[in-house]
């Protein structure tokens, strides 16, 4: 399911196509049933309904109450709701913790809000990775103590798709007393996320087949948080008129997400997996030295990140690569959506160990469950000539 019928869409990881059935449960939100959800008419409460019975469907897929959840604009705005929620609380309550934790691959929506913090006066400690894009439970063992306020580790990376350690990592804050974040964007809806290990998640619907502009938060019912932006709504968690058709779009794209993940945790295969790994052997067959990053790591089942390598083994420059699948009607992307097209390496690969080249050398296929044997075929047969043509033999 491509933006348009040509392209073959494998950069699931940036956005998704908004689901039909999304489509159809947002519409009579976009024209007929406008009002406002606070009004105290009829149309109001329907309105109000409507964004209840959303927040019911996106809590199931997580395991939680919708009264956990909070509704925002985007889940960078969750990830600052709850990280600076939270500090705002231990600044006032607990003001010996002084520390915080994240890792090295986090999104930038985590990492410079802790590079803001710093400047702040937190003392931060950012996790290293392994070559598989692994932190180690030992190394945070050692850096959390009882001054750590707060751990913020992502429950996959968005452009290896490497699936974190996070129920460790939560129960290593715990033990200490502190507090336990995960930005779940690209785990919910591709693996099952239960939000019983976390303190605070946070949530996108755009990346499971939702409308953009729409994330949430869960807060566990007890944990600290003061609100980022104050108003009356989401129980005075997030002030703004809530974005109905936004909130309908998500509960809706979360039930199918449920659904999906309901079925083939039942038939004991995932559709996405299987195709991902039949690209995956497929490229590295037709292209000898290509080298999955974070091949060695559990990862989401539906990326890929690729390193292609010439004949020596030296590496190619993959936006080249990207612009020819480009050109075939293949969209795939250099690591993250927002740093692809800037010259920047990927911090993700580099903090993995791969040299500025080789991280330039990378691909992120990242595939949605509408992706079809016969799209991931037509990727396979490109590279036969696309290996000719960039690998001097
Ligand atoms: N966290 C991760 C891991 C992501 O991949 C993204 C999206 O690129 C975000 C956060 C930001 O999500 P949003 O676009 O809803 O702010």
């Amino acid at each position: 399911m491509g933006g348009d019928v040509m392209t073959i869409y494998l950069d699931n990881n940036a956005t998704t196509a908004l689901a039909p059935e999304v489509r159809e449960a947002m519409l009579p939100h976009l024209f007929g049933e406008f009002a406002n959800p606070s009004s105290p008419h009829s149309a109001g409460m329907a309105a109000r309904r409507a964004v209840s019975e959303a927040k019911a469907q996106v809590a199931a897929l997580i395991g939680a109450k919708p009264a956990d959840l909070v509704m925002t604009g985007s889940a960078t705005e969750a990830t600052h709701a709850a990280i600076l929620g939270a500090l705002r609380v231990i600044e006032e309550t607990d003001h010996h913790r002084d520390h915080i934790v994240t890792t090295a691959v986090e999104h930038p929506a985590v990492l410079a809000l802790f590079d803001d913090l710093r400047q702040r006066g937190w003392r931060v400690s950012i996790l290293p990775v392994n070559r598989d894009g692994l932190p180690s439970l030992v190394d945070l063992a050692a850096v959390v103590t009882e001054a750590t306020a707060l751990i913020s580790m992502m429950w996959a990376n968005n452009e290896t798709g490497v699936l974190m350690p996070v129920e460790g990592a939560s129960a290593i804050a715990h033990a200490h007393g502190a507090l336990f974040h995960s930005d779940a964007v690209q785990a919910a809806g591709r693996v099952p996320v239960d939000c019983g290990i976390a303190d605070y998640l946070t949530l996108s619907a755009h990346k499971m087949h939702g409308p953009k502009g729409v994330g949430a938060l869960y807060v566990r019912k007890g944990a600290p948080f003061h609100a980022l932006i104050h108003g009356h709504q989401e129980r005075r968690r997030r002030g703004g008129t809530e974005n109905v058709p936004g909130i309908v779009g998500f509960g809706a794209a979360a039930s199918l997400a449920s659904l999906w993940l309901a079925s083939f945790r039942k038939e004991e295969a995932d559709l996405t997996a299987f195709l991902r790994d039949r690209l995956e052997q497929g490229i590295l067959v037709r292209w000898p030295g290509a080298v999955v990053n974070g091949a060695g790591a559990a990862r989401l089942p539906n990326t890929s990140n690729i390193r292609f390598a010439d004949r020596r083994g030296h590496p190619v420059e993959a936006e080249e690569l990207l612009m020819r699948l480009d050109r075939a009607g293949i969209a795939v992307s250099m690591g993250a959506a927002c740093s692809s097209g800037g010259n920047e390496p990927s911090h993700v690969l580099t903090a993995m160990g791969l040299s500025d080249a080789q991280a330039a050398a990378s691909l992120r296929f990242s595939l949605s469950r509408y992706t079809t044997a016969t799209e991931v075929d037509a990727v396979l047969s490109e590279l036969p000539a696309l290996h000719a043509r960039l690998v001097v033999a």
